[in-house]
């Protein structure tokens, strides 16, 4: 049960915020996948919210979340069941559980971020721990020791979980063997992006209902996107087919075989854009990242030019299912790979991502320390 902190403090939410049964959409993310014992979870019609930690270990054993790629398919429903109840909490008046209360947090980018720190920080204040921000500035040389004497100081100040973005490749996993706290990944250079992964799986779950079977297009730089990376990952294993599309300038050599065989038989890879398209539930467009390519030659023309071949607008829509969604990580640039009518549009489930963030990483920090102290 979740206990209402002391009376002095802030009220707590009594955790009365499942919906009735009747308005809930299916939370089965891959069908028979999914272990029975896990509906547990479900909130019944005026169901008290019981603790999900409690219920946690059996399905979820990780003390870090680094990579989608360490996950399973009844890992990423268990943090998914326990997003879907943590997303209610947004429409209550008191917006709070007392899950991780006497937890600190520590929010530790190293590189530029508000949405994903923000999103973080809410999530860790929603279920009262003490979050705390750092933002080092990023030393050029000694990368790897400048992070491994920041892990050291981090950890002789006995946090519970740190959350760290860094422009390195691998730095999470470096964290994750140095620090005793738990680690999550808020982006690690050009490879992951779990959080982002799994609140975009969320929002696909519910507005599709599963997502096995779907046909996901992934559109715009994959060559620099870790949010691609973990996407394909969480997406192939949930039993979602994955379009890659993007001219060759920005395809990276062997994405399809990230995860072995099941990414390369649930993924396919094109350069035209109508192609991806065809037929697709579910669009995602991925912004061009210029800050990773200073310095380098030019991978297209003129944003114009790839805005023609590659952007979203409503007649290249038009090519995906009716009802197809529309999805972007953020931060847009309008004009270039999404238009501002399809942004703007109700196909468009951009905001609902953000809101799905929330929710996702207040699951993953409870789990994650329920599952450090075990
Ligand atoms: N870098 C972007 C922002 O800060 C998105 C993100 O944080 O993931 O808004
Ligand atoms: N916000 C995402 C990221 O941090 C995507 C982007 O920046 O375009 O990777």
């Amino acid at each position: 049960m979740v206990r209402p902190v002391a009376t002095a403090g802030p009220r707590v939410n009594s955790g009365r915020y499942g919906r009735p049964r009747a308005q809930r959409r299916p939370t089965s993310t891959t069908g028979d996948e999914f272990p029975t014992g896990r509906r547990g979870l479900t909130v019944s019609a005026g169901a008290r919210y019981s603790h999900p930690v409690a219920t946690r270990s059996a399905s979820f054993a990780h003390r870090h979340l680094v990579g989608i790629a360490d996950l399973d398919a009844a890992a990423i429903g268990v943090i998914l069941d326990l997003a879907d109840r943590h997303q209610a909490i947004a429409a209550e008046p008191v917006k709070k559980l007392a899950t991780l209360r006497g937890k600190t947090v520590i929010n530790l980018f190293f590189e530029n971020s508000t949405r994903t720190r923000t999103s973080f920080e809410i999530a860790a204040k929603r279920l009262s721990a003490d979050a705390v921000n750092i933002s080092p500035s990023q030393s050029s040389a000694a990368k790897g020791e400048t992070l491994l004497d920041t892990a050291k100081n981090l950890d002789a100040m006995g946090p519970d979980v740190v959350v760290v973005r860094h422009a390195m490749g691998g730095a999470p996993h470096l964290l994750a063997r140095t620090l005793r706290c738990a680690v999550v990944n808020a982006g690690d250079g050009q490879h992951e992006h779990p959080t982002q992964a799994l609140l975009d799986a969320a929002t696909m779950r519910r507005h599709k209902g599963q997502l096995a079977g779907l046909e996901v297009a992934i559109v715009g730089d994959l060559a620099h996107s870790r949010v691609a990376r973990s996407n394909l990952l969480c997406l192939t294993k949930l039993g979602a087919r994955v379009r890659l599309c993007a001219p060759w300038t920005l395809l990276p050599p062997g994405l399809t075989e990230l995860g072995g065989d099941l990414t390369r038989e649930r993924s396919r890879i094109t350069t035209r854009l109508e192609d991806a398209l065809d037929g697709a539930d579910v669009v995602m467009m991925l912004r061009v990242q210029h800050e990773r390519t200073a310095g380098e030659a030019p991978r297209f023309a003129n944003p114009r030019e790839f805005s023609r071949t590659y952007g979203l607008s409503a007649r290249t829509l038009a090519y995906a299912k009716p009802d197809a969604i529309v999805m972007h990580p953020g931060p847009i640039n309008r004009g270039v790979e999404l238009a501002p009518d399809v942004a703007d549009s109700g196909r468009a489930v951009i905001l609902e991502q953000v809101s799905w963030g929330v929710a996702v990483r207040m699951a993953v920090l409870e789990l994650l320390t329920g599952s450090a102290e075990a």
